[in-house]
């Protein structure tokens, strides 16, 4: 837990957001700015911050983040026509919070990436 960090502070329930999904390993949560009309962020209870800086004995936790992924796209209703997964990474990724998460885009045509 990371005192001044927004998803530290989400998941251990210390500021708002409504879980979508949680089991031992991540949590879900409704992006706040929402750049498509499924907009989910899939985010680990541990704090990591970079890909980077998660030891091999935490692979696991990546896994897992895919697999929910996987079940929100479903009950979304996205499954069938497609979604995205983005994972930024630093500076010119445009990374803004700094507690490693994944994005879960969908329910529209989405642009090219660039
Ligand atoms: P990043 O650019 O770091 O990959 O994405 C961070 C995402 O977190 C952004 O899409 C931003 O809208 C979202 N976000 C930032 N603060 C909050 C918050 O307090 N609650 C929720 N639900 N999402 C947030
Ligand atoms: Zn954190």
């Amino acid at each position: 837990m990371v005192r001044d960090c927004i998803f530290c502070r989400i998941g251990s329930g210390d500021a708002p957001g409504v879980l979508l999904y949680r089991n031992e390993h991540c949590f879900a949560v409704a992006d706040i700015e929402p750049k498509a009309p499924v907009h989910l962020l899939v985010i680990p209870n541990q704090h990591f911050t970079y890909l980077g800086s998660l030891a091999p004995s935490f692979y696991t936790v990546l896994g897992e983040m895919f697999a929910a992924a996987r079940t929100l796209a479903e009950t979304h209703g996205i499954a069938g026509s497609g979604y995205r997964l983005v994972v930024n990474q630093g500076e010119n990724a445009g990374q803004q919070v700094s507690h490693l998460h994944l994005h879960l885009l969908g329910g529209r045509p989405l642009d090219a990436m660039g």
